[in-house]
């Protein structure tokens, strides 16, 4: 299961995080997740409560914040929304663009105690 390597990936990077600031425990973290990495939500919020147990980050409040795909054309330059990779452009049919946002997965922030 894809999600839950991502998840297990996200744990061991918060724990090292708080390790080095001399924390104890996570409080919360706040995660952000693009509509265009391939990541499901879903299945990444489920596998994160799994993965979590007996970590640092047991208690954490975990909060995934989903980005919207953004692009811009690069023929017209007109600014759209993308919710696949193999849209085009809604203004000119130009197919190919520039992604914007959308394929990140990162943590935004984190709470320690
Ligand atoms: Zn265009």
């Amino acid at each position: 299961m894809h999600e839950l390597s991502i998840a297990m990936n996200i744990i061991e990077i918060a724990e090292e995080e708080a390790k080095k600031s001399g924390a104890k425990k996570i409080v919360s973290i706040e995660l952000a997740v693009g509509k265009l990495s391939g990541v499901v939500y879903e299945a990444l919020d489920f596998a994160l409560q799994e993965a979590i147990k007996n970590t640092m980050l047991e208690k954490a409040e975990i909060m995934i914040n989903q980005l919207e795909g953004k692009a811009v054309c690069l023929k017209c330059l007109h600014h759209f929304q993308l919710e696949n990779l193999y849209e085009v452009c809604p203004e000119c049919k130009h197919p190919l663009c520039s992604i914007i946002q959308g394929k990140e997965l990162k943590i935004n922030s984190l709470l320690v105690d």
